[in-house]
């Protein structure tokens, strides 16, 4: 899963994406509110963590753009610490989630999986796609009950797909959802990803809908 990460505070940014890449998520990052809005508005990201107080355009400003222009994207806001007319503002706004200031990097992560799972319509921790389970807190993958070595990179995959159970996902739906701005990408490393998998989880865990994509489920 992608996150967009925008904090103006250099150092808290850096902290928080070191959390975010450590738990399995790529991040692209913003560090105003002029470059946060045309990020959310250009590329996919599955949930954003937006700081309220961002030179140039306020966060708050940022999420109400995307809402008007109807992104749904999970937001999961950062507030100053006490401030709860920021958190009423926040949500009034369209976040979906805050966190007061200060606060551990940790709690992001859990918070971020949590509105995750909501917007994959689920509310259990660990993902079950037929015999596949995944529980991204863990990063643990069995099938059957039994557990397979996954890299962080085919996690990634996995997670995605089985977020998006029971849908099919094209090839660059996954690239874009997988991969950060920055990352090197190629163009076939979906399928060769796509086949370590079903190396690992067996043939059928991951169809192929010719021409389309991938699904799961
Ligand atoms: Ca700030």
């Amino acid at each position: 899963m992608r996150i967009l990460l925008v904090e103006d505070d250099a150092e808290l940014a850096r902290r928080l994406a070191s959390a975010l890449g450590e738990a399995g998520f790529a991040v692209d990052y913003a560090s105003d509110g002029e470059d946060a809005l045309l990020m959310g508005e250009t590329q996919a990201f599955d949930a954003v963590v937006l700081d309220l107080g961002l030179p140039k355009l306020s966060g708050l400003e940022v999420l109400r753009r995307w809402r008007r222009a109807g992104l749904d994207t999970p937001v999961l806001v950062l507030t100053a610490r006490d401030a709860w007319t920021e958190r009423v503002e926040g949500l009034n706004a369209g976040a979906d989630d805050y966190m007061g200031k200060p606060f551990q990097a940790a709690e992001v992560v859990a918070r971020l999986r949590a509105l995750l799972r909501r917007s994959a319509g689920g509310a259990s921790p660990v993902l079950r796609v037929g015999d596949v389970t995944l529980d991204p807190g863990a990063g643990i993958v069995e099938v059957e009950g039994r557990s397979v070595d996954l890299t962080a990179r085919e996690i990634r995959i996995l997670s995605y797909l089985m977020h998006r159970s029971g849908r099919i996902v094209s090839q660059n739906e996954l690239m874009d959802h997988v991969y950060a701005m920055d990352d090197m990408r190629e163009s076939n490393t979906i399928e060769v990803y796509v086949a370590r998998l079903r190396k690992k989880l067996g043939r059928e865990a991951i169809r192929t809908i010719r021409g389309l994509g991938y699904r799961m489920g």
